[in-house]
């Protein structure tokens, strides 16, 4: 039987990203979880991933900072070589234009598109020389129907989905697929404001009725990361119960 295969999550402390990395780990990656400062939620996180028995390390880093991700890479490069990472980590920052500040702005495409392109640089360096890898990045329903107030997130997301596809036509001639996953509205911390302030409105716009929850998003994307998926690439999935505009 081969190695087990290194995957990166970032922002697995919890929601999305930790359903990710818990994923992954029952489907055979070893996984390296990635978080930003909520200790207590990455040590819950951490042990939950142990549990399956594909726990590769635990790393803090802030992956909206090139030296922070350059040096977990270097970390990562010491257990071994990296099969797939998942570009997990994403803020909100929710306000109409007018009210913001352009810190407000760029805080957030610092995160949600810097540090994704921060950690595909750092991952892709290694991948080309391998010619193996995979990459899924997260996205989000709201780059292409944003609510009121999403005009940072909105932009941040529609460029990740755009620097996906171009750097899915830039690594496959080296046999490496990228790929992204856009969620509809799925139940985490990110969504319970929203959830508290509308949630029938919330439900109206959703085909299905209901919220995703951050399993079935894990389980798409780890669809993605496996071999079951090697002739996808260049692709955003959108995984949102079929979410409407009105
Ligand atoms: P949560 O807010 O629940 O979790 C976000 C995770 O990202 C936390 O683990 C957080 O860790 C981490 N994080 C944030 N900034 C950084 C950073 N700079 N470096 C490292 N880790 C960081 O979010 P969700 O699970 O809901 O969302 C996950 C992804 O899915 C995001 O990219 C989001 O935009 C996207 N998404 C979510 C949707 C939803 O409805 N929930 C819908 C569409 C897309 P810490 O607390 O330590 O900072």
């Amino acid at each position: 039987m081969s190695n087990p295969r290194l995957v990166l999550v970032t922002g697995a402390s919890r929601g999305i990203g930790r359903a990710i990395a818990i994923e992954l780990g029952r489907r055979g990656f070893m996984v390296v979880l990635n978080y930003r400062q909520d200790s207590a939620a990455a040590a819950e996180a951490t042990a939950a991933v142990e549990a399956t028995g594909a726990l590769a390390a635990a790393i803090r880093a802030d992956a909206s900072d090139p030296a922070a991700v350059a040096t977990m890479f270097a970390e990562i490069d010491k257990l071994g070589p990296l099969a797939a990472l998942v570009c997990n980590a994403g803020i909100t920052r929710d306000t109409l234009l007018g009210a913001s500040t352009q810190d407000d702005f760029a805080s957030v495409i610092s995160t949600n598109l810097l540090g994704v392109v921060a950690c595909c640089r750092e991952a892709s360096r290694r991948m080309v020389s391998r010619r193996a890898g995979t990459i899924v990045t997260l996205s989000s329903v709201a780059a292409q129907r944003p609510g009121r107030g999403q005009s940072n997130y909105a932009a941040s997301k529609g460029a990740v989905e755009a620097f996906t596809r171009s750097l899915a036509v830039e690594l496959a001639p080296r046999s490496i697929r990228v790929n992204c996953v856009a969620p509809g509205i799925i139940d985490t911390a990110m969504t319970a404001e929203l959830q508290a302030i509308a949630p029938d409105e919330l439900r109206k716009r959703i085909l299905m009725g209901r919220l995703g929850r951050p399993d079935e998003v894990a389980k798409v994307v780890a669809f993605l990361c496996s071999d079951d998926a090697s002739y996808v690439t260049g692709q955003v999935w959108n995984v949102d119960g079929g979410f409407k505009l009105e």
